[in-house]
């Protein structure tokens, strides 16, 4: 009994601590996505949760069912959160062109997760602010793609010397 839990593996540890450590990052895929749905929805808000592909880095966009666009907020269903913990937040999106949080969205944060996005009209490439679960903005590098976990191998000598 309890032998499971005892001997988990080492990596699956790992890979759990990892992944809850707060995003740092978010590739341009996910950002461009994101904007992209956030113009296609417009003049009405857009919602979605974001999710984490690799440490610290936010590589998805997950559309929440039941999340309603409407023409002044986006309403989360929170309680359809799928049990995941590589999602580590929302983002939405403001026609208004705003890109600081409501007092609603203040309250959405508090209440759950520790990475937010706010878009804002016109819905550019820098239209738009990070925040986290107090509402502070928060710096998030935009990355090309995911990161080497570790270094990678040293070329090897195809002439196997
Ligand atoms: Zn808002």
């Amino acid at each position: 009994m309890g032998a499971l839990t005892m001997f988990r593996p080492q990596r699956e540890r790992d890979r759990i601590r990892r992944f809850s450590e707060p995003a740092t990052a978010i590739t341009r895929n996910a950002l461009a996505s994101a904007l992209a749905s956030a113009r296609s929805a417009y003049p009405n808000e857009f919602g979605g949760l974001l999710r984490l592909t690799g440490p610290r880095l936010i590589g998805e966009l997950l559309l929440l069912p039941g999340t309603t666009a409407g023409r002044r907020h986006a309403n989360f269903q929170l309680w359809m959160l799928p049990a995941d913990v590589a999602i580590v937040g929302t983002v939405h999106s403001h026609p208004s062109g705003a890109v600081h949080p409501s007092e609603a969205d203040l309250q959405l944060f508090r209440h759950w997760g520790r990475r937010h996005l706010i878009l804002g009209y016109p819905y550019s490439e820098r239209d738009w602010l990070a925040y986290d679960g107090n509402g502070r903005t928060i710096p998030l590098t935009v990355v090309d793609g995911p990161r080497p976990v570790a270094p990678p191998a040293p070329p090897r000598d195809r002439a196997g010397r």
